[in-house]
């Protein structure tokens, strides 16, 4: 898939060192203002970092003599080089790769206190609330002394407490939190009640897992509508399918009927036909989603069941994703599908995904342990460059060479010896799987060969900070799913520092981490390796796969049949090369999805634009009020004799708002139907793409006008009184109970297949 030649990436990689060996001169120039910086007392300090240039080389190389006595006097932990010259790439706008443990979070903040030096304000965007609240309250002494004000959000903060936290220099909050917020502003009926500031910076910690792995995610705000009563005839049609009726794809994504299925379905639901204009729509997706619910979905490896409730699991960071609900026909037909009892449906109100979001910054920069492999999307959907930060201490982790299995079963048992082997020694070990069966899977056949494991799984992500932290005592055994984003530090010996148990474990050869089976990019991969040998600690990493392993069946078609090279089933070098394969092929597969799916979503994000400048105008001026007078010029005289004049105004912006609103949530639920059937649409037409634009672009021009003539309708009819204009009265409801989720699935993987409904979800 490579976009760019190889000259191209050397050429690229030459510009990164240059850059570096440039931070590099200004780090050691800083050296000559330590003295100045050691002299200010704590409350001098404020005043010298806000006197500044940063936009000079002057101002920055003292900036840096000041992190790096501000680190020392408020956090006690005196910068690294190699953190200052993170920060300082990042203060350029790039994405930085700075290994686990090697202290992002500090780099982060310079960076982040040297944008607000300069007048920025600053988003830090983390993965999750936990970690946005700790980081921030970490770094806060910092803060304070550089006279930075500094916020966090966090899922339960208030309105005004979330407007005080966007109101400071830097404001650390989970992607979440921040796009919701967003989305959230959509509600406001006054320019009192928005919450999202203009965005200006952002941060970006865990940037691979943000930017890449996350990116399509839409964060969705949905409100109660009466509910739509799913159709449990289809449900029961589709449950009662046989292997004949239906086909899922080779790479697992997506599901449909066949010829006999389709005959099936039609004759059950009374002798229709699926693919006629009638049903095509409407029936034919409410099918394909009980599909995709039935066969592709798995309890355990995509949801848990929980307190009588459907809980997704976050399949890039392997924990129960709170607050999550797939789109309503998905969710209902899991729900069935487990006997539950189904919950409400609702509307989608407004949507963002991760990457259009980030995309609102002006100036993003980020830090990550795998920023490299990633470089190309960066690139590619971002505009961002990398640079490869060095560590502190040399890396002397031992990788060990893979180890490839014929089938599954030998696999395991390979693990479960090896695993046993070292735990003997005391030396300890952390394993990471793919899912929560997996986990369960081997954490039972661990303890049946007498070694017992902590699982981390999604089943339990209130303990995993505190688990997390103690994987590198000695004797213990972690098993968790992936790691990624999961930022939380290992030290060796536990978390409580002790000296001699550090000792101890460092002679044991530090942690050894066990990969069960290699990710779908190898970026993961050495996500999980790079939880071992931190800060040079001495550490090992191995991956056991097979042949049977889905990243190999589901991307390599037709196996060749490798013959072990030992009775245990290994299968040498060839396996080896099988695996990398795979890898290769899914990696450039996530690459074409990535990218189709950007194009797809780019015009609608750009409308969502549009709209949001508009209501934006419409809360802030007297914009609605004029249009409405102008159009209606009688009806605005005849009411000005009665009405106060802000209260009109008021009234008029609450209507045209309300029809704003109407139409763009009317327009969202176009395009959702518009994707599940564009590729019935679109066949003999033109791409799928193509006809998809078209369609969103002649349905967007409409929009806008038809919101105003519906307005002005409203205007003339509703009653409009000094208490304002009575809505419901004129049957026009704002739904009165929102609630926000994410959706972990893509509605674009599969452009070539024709009769497509929904499709996949990350692995
Ligand atoms: P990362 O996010 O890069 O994995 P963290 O920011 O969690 O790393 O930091 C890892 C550990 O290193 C923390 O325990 C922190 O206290 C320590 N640390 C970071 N920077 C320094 C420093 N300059 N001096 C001493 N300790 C540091």
């Amino acid at each position: 898939m490579g976009k760019f030649s190889n000259a191209m990436w050397r050429m690229l990689g030459a510009q990164a060192t240059r850059n570096q060996s440039k931070s590099v001169a200004m780090i050691e120039a800083s050296a000559r203002h330590d003295e100045w910086a050691q002299g200010l007392s704590d409350g001098e300090f404020a005043s010298a970092a806000g006197e500044l240039d940063m936009d000079t080389e002057d101002g920055r190389v003292r900036f840096l003599a000041l992190a790096r006595e501000g680190g020392t006097r408020a956090l006690e932990m005196t910068p690294f080089d190699v953190q200052l010259q993170g920060a300082l790439r990042m203060l350029s706008g790039d994405v930085v790769e700075m290994a686990t443990g090697e202290g992002k979070t500090l780099a982060g903040a310079i960076a982040a206190i040297g944008f607000a030096l300069s007048g920025h304000s600053v988003h830090v965007i983390s993965v999750n609330d936990y970690l946005a609240g700790r980081d921030a309250k970490w770094m806060r002494p910092l803060y304070d002394l550089f006279g930075v004000s500094v916020g966090a959000l966090s899922e339960k903060a208030s309105r005004s407490e979330r407007q005080d936290a966007y109101a400071c220099d830097v404001t650390y909050g989970s992607v979440n939190e921040i796009g919701f917020d967003v989305l959230r502003d959509h509600l406001a009926l006054t320019a009192d009640e928005l919450v999202a500031p203009t965005p200006d910076v952002a941060i970006v910690d865990e940037a691979d897992s943000v930017l890449v792995d996350e990116a399509l995610v839409p964060l969705i705000l949905a409100g109660a509508t009466p509910a739509a009563i799913p159709n449990s005839a289809i449900f029961d049609v589709v449950s009662r399918l046989k292997k004949k009726h239906y086909e899922v794809d080779a790479d697992g994504r997506n599901v449909h009927l066949t010829d006999e299925g389709s005959q099936l379905v039609e004759t059950t639901l009374g002798g229709i036909n699926l693919y006629d204009d009638e049903h095509v729509g409407s029936t034919l997706v409410h099918v394909n989603v009980a599909l995709y619910a039935y066969y592709l979905l798995e309890r355990d490896v995509d949801y848990i069941v929980r307190d009588g409730g459907v809980h997704l699991i976050n399949a890039s960071r392997g924990r129960v994703a709170r607050l999550q609900r797939w789109p309503d026909g998905v969710q209902s037909a899991v729900e069935f599908k487990e006997g539950l009892e189904l919950t409400e449906a609702g509307e989608v109100i407004d949507t963002i995904t991760v990457q259009a979001l980030i995309g609102r910054y002006p100036t993003v920069a980020g830090m990550t342990g795998t920023a490299i492999a990633a470089g190309e999307q960066f690139r590619q959907f971002y505009g961002l460059e990398v640079s490869q930060i060095p560590s502190n201490a040399p890396d002397i982790r031992d990788d060990e060479p893979d180890r490839v299995y014929d089938t599954k079963a030998n696999k395991v048992e390979a693990v479960v010896e090896y695993v046993a082997a070292t735990h003997e020694t005391g030396q300890p070990i952390l394993i990471g799987t793919h899912d929560v069966a997996q986990s369960e899977e081997l954490a039972y056949f661990l303890e049946r060969a007498g070694v017992t494991a902590v699982v981390l799984n999604a089943k339990n992500d209130a303990e995993e900070a505190a688990i997390i932290a103690e994987a590198g005592r000695k004797g213990a055994v972690t098993v968790s799913t992936q790691m990624a984003g999961r930022g939380t530090d290992i030290r060796l010996g536990g978390s409580d520092g002790d000296e001699a148990a550090r000792e101890e474990v460092l002679e044991l050869g530090g942690l050894c981490v066990v990969g069960t089976g290699r990710y779908d990019t190898e970026r993961l991969d050495n996500q999980l390796r790079g939880r071992a040998g931190r800060q040079g600690d001495p550490g090992r990493s191995v991956f056991f796969s097979s042949l049977e392993d889905p990243l190999v069946t589901k991307n390599i078609t037709s196996l060749r049949e490798i013959t072990p090279i030992s009775p245990d089933g290994l299968v040498g070098a060839k396996g080896v090369e099988t695996i990398e394969q795979a890898q290769r092929i899914a990696e450039a597969a996530m690459l074409t999805l990535h990218s189709n799916t950007w194009n797809f979503n780019k015009q609608v994000n750009e409308q969502r634009e549009s709209i949001v400048r508009r209501r934006m105008n419409i809360l802030k001026t007297d914009e609605a009020a004029r249009q409405l007078e102008e159009l209606e010029p009688e009806r605005w005289a005849e009411l000005s004799q009665t009405v106060d004049e802000t209260v009109l105004e008021d009234a008029a912006r609450e209507i045209v708002l309300y029809h704003l609103d109407r139409a763009w949530a009317d327009h969202l639920a176009y395009v959702a139907d518009v994707q599940a059937s564009i590729h019935l649409r679109a066949l003999g037409a033109q791409s799928p793409l193509e006809e998809f634009h078209k369609l969103i672009f002649a349905e967007f021009t409409q929009l806008v006008q038809e919101a105003l003539e519906a307005s002005r309708t409203t205007f003339t009819t509703a009653t409009i009184t000094n208490d304002g204009v009575d809505l419901d009265g004129a049957d026009l409801h704002r739904s009165t109970m929102t609630w926000t989720y994410l959706v972990h699935e893509n509605q674009f993987s599969a452009g070539s297949q024709a009769l497509q409904g929904i499709v996949g979800i990350f692995r």
